[in-house]
């Protein structure tokens, strides 16, 4: 968090980071911490007894695939999501776009906002239905994550699906007319110098010479100049319900703890929440005491129990969210629900917190 603080852009209410000053700073405080030998190299062989934590993310190389599989039978799963176009800041039509936040009390206007009338969205959505796309293989059918859905396939569930998705206007007001667009697509700054925007919610696999022609039909972006295209990006991760116990362990070999997105969470924070149940984990399982989770009601045992407890048979990969804690007993709208139930969550986790620092204290 620290790491994401010092180099977050502005996004809202969302926290949102400049990717590699992020990576450079996570990388430097794990080469300053003394208890951490670092050897770069690839690790191919999984050791029998030694306990180890395997957390190779989502590109997890083909040698240490090979061997886990050995070991977790036929039920790894490849996996592909889709990412979305990144933009170059001055090549936007300012006069036409326009800078907003859909809630202002959110950020100052961190978001530049492309709107579009009725007519313009529908040729939008048309000229995606007809363009070039990469062609899933086989196996990238089972995709995909929600979140990530290439906006091809949402088409797909009706034309006015991104209208009410990542298009959707609520909220965001055209200084040149005073109302709410028909629909607007929004761009999120993603790097600190400000001069790279990201298409929120366009992941996409259209050819990448459909993707200029495209997307420059939206106003404001007819001259638009890509930094980066939309592609498909493989993520690897295990089918965690059927594989792993509550503690993060192999049921087969408890002697390897799996962590970060591998563990089928997605995401730098629940990726990393998983590093630190795992680490905690294994000095528990190493001074031979008794692993216990933090409880469902907090953000971590969560989400750890969701991807320990969901179904197998369609697992995916999942991020924090407010739908995965136990509901709260109270009266009053979201937001008052929202906070009860975040306030449980640090009492709980403080509980947790106490308890482990006992266990450690016990040497
Ligand atoms: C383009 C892109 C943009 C993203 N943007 C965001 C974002 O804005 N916000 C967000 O929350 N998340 C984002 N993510 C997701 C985020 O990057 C991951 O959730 C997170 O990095 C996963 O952490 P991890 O530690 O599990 O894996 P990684 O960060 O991938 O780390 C695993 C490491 O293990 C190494 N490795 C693999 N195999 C071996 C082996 N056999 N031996 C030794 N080392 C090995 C890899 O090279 C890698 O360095 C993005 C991902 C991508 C691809």
């Amino acid at each position: 968090m620290e790491s994401a603080d010092k180099t977050r852009v502005p996004a809202g209410g969302s926290l949102a980071v400049d990717r590699e000053r992020f990576s450079e700073l996570v990388t430097r405080s794990i080469e300053m911490n003394t208890n951490i030998k670092i050897i770069r190299e690839e690790v191919v062989e999984l050791p029998d007894k030694e306990p180890t934590i395997i957390a190779t993310g989502p590109l997890t190389s083909e040698g240490l695939i090979k061997n886990l599989v050995k070991l977790i039978g036929e039920k790894r799963l490849y996996f592909y999501d889709a990412i979305a176009p990144i933009v170059k800041a001055d090549s936007i039509d300012m006069n036409i776009a326009f800078k907003a936040s859909r809630y202002e009390d959110k950020g100052d206007g961190d978001y530049i906002n492309c709107p579009m009338n009725k007519e313009q969205y529908y040729n939008f959505i048309k000229a995606i239905e007809e363009a070039e796309k990469i062609e899933p293989r086989d196996f990238e059918d089972v995709v995909s994550f929600e979140r990530c859905k290439p906006i091809e396939d949402l088409i797909k569930r009706g034309p006015l699906t991104l209208a009410f998705g990542p298009m959707k206007p609520k909220g965001l007001i055209d200084p040149k007319t005073g109302n709410e667009p028909f629909a607007v697509v929004q761009l999120r700054q993603d790097n600190i110098r400000g001069d790279l925007y990201n298409m929120v919610g366009f992941q996409t696999r259209l050819k990448w010479p459909e993707q200029e022609r495209i997307f420059r039909m939206i106003p404001g972006l007819e001259k638009v100049e890509f930094y980066r295209y939309g592609s498909l990006h493989r993520n690897t991760f295990i089918n965690a319900p059927a594989l792993l116990n509550e503690t993060l362990q192999l049921k087969n070999a408890p002697h390897i703890f799996i962590a970060g997105q591998l563990t089928g969470v997605e995401g730098y924070l629940e990726s990393t929440a998983m590093g630190l149940l795992s680490g905690i984990f294994t000095s528990i399982w190493m001074k031979r005491g008794k692993i216990i989770p933090p409880p469902k009601t907090t953000a971590i045992g969560s989400l750890l129990y969701y991807i320990t407890h969901a179904d197998p048979k369609n697992f995916q990969p999942m991020s924090i969210n407010f739908g995965l804690f136990p509901p709260i007993n109270m009266k009053g709208n979201k937001k008052e629900r929202r906070k009860a139930i975040a306030k449980r969550a640090l009492t709980d986790i403080k509980k947790w917190y106490e308890m482990i620092l006992k266990i450690f204290s016990e040497d």
